[in-house]
């Protein structure tokens, strides 16, 4: 739908509660508001129910098929650490009309220790990541991702190799900060978790599955209003794990300390579904997310997006809900026919 007009449908999911009937306005494929009644302007009506677009935090777009991503439901990602020149390349695509590609919000490469995390791993090509020498360099860095488009700053603490020092990541964050992007950390194995709060850091990449997390730490967290994304599946892909376990546990104690947090599934790490995970949306739930809060954290900022629609209805029984909101679908240009 180009220009100006509306999308209604029997149901519309919109500031946190389902309404019966009403309208979505949309210009040029976005939308733009919701109404009791369509206003002037050319109107489609669906069946089912409209939502917002439905964000995955998480991704990695070198390694997974977005367009599969978009059409199994996704209309925006995160991409948490690439090439830079190949992400934001890939994320002015995503931007232009009928790219069929999600939206793209890209951190560019990982900030890491010298010979830290992910610089020895395969899956990471050379560029997508940069090391960080000092807490002058990471000023440097930082101004470094911006210039090439970042929209976020991605940073790795991993016990499993040279983690930066505290004062080093805390410049990370103020230079960040400085520059007015969120910072999400990548915090894996003993100390990580509470070194990005001390460097308060906006958000954690992952649900920390390493271990248990004590409560004090939590609490720093959730009163800071640091984020966490979720990726609960990565741990198992639907098997049972000590790690999905250990995860869920921080995550539901995290929840009831006020912490908030983002659906995203790392896609592109392991066997995931391109598109809604209804693993992901169970696992949320076993963390004591609701329907309405699992929707909350798909929708976080959910501006400029096309809208999503389910044919059949969104469920909000939270035995079925899962799999009813795998269907969702990206609204196109041209809406599906209702
Ligand atoms: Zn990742």
């Amino acid at each position: 739908m180009t220009g100006a007009g509306w999308l209604a449908a029997d149901s519309l999911w919109w500031d946190g509660r389902l309404h019966t009937g009403g309208a979505l306005e949309l210009r040029d494929g976005v939308v733009t508001g919701m109404a009791a009644e369509p206003g002037a302007g050319p109107l489609r009506r669906l069946s089912g129910t409209l939502l917002p677009g439905l964000c995955d935090f998480h991704v990695h777009s070198a390694l997974v098929d977005l367009g599969a991503v978009r059409a199994g439901g996704i209309a925006a990602v995160w991409d948490l650490g690439g090439v830079p020149a190949e992400v934001t390349a890939l994320r002015d695509r995503a931007a232009g009309p009928g790219s069929g590609l999600p939206r793209m919000t890209v951190a560019g490469p990982f900030l890491t220790a010298p010979g830290g995390y992910p610089s020895d791993r395969s899956w990471a090509p050379p560029g997508s990541w940069r090391e960080v020498h000092s807490a002058a360099d990471a000023t440097e860095a930082v101004g470094e991702c911006h210039a090439a488009g970042s929209e976020l700053i991605k940073v790795t603490a991993h016990t499993g190799g040279p983690t930066l020092p505290g004062p080093v990541l805390a410049a990370v964050v103020a230079a960040a900060h400085a520059a007015g992007l969120r910072v999400v950390v990548h915090a894996e194995g003993s100390g990580t978790v509470e070194a990005a709060v001390d460097a308060r850091a906006d958000l954690l990449a992952h649900t920390p599955w390493t271990e248990r997390i004590d409560d004090g730490a939590l609490r720093a967290a959730a009163g800071q209003g640091m984020g966490w994304i979720s990726t609960l599946d990565i741990h198992g892909w639907g098997r049972p794990s000590p790690e999905l376990g250990a995860a869920v546990d921080n995550l539901r104690r995290f929840l009831g300390y006020g912490g908030s947090v983002r659906y995203g599934t790392d896609l592109g790490n392991g066997p995931l579904v391109p598109g809604v995970n209804a693993r992901e949306i169970r696992a949320l739930q076993r963390a004591g997310l609701t329907p309405e809060d699992v929707l909350a954290a798909m929708t976080v900022d959910a501006g400029d997006l096309p809208p999503t629609w389910i044919a059949d209805g969104l469920d909000l029984d939270g035995a079925r809900f899962a799999d009813v909101l795998a269907t969702a679908r990206v609204v196109d240009a041209e809406p599906p026919p209702g």
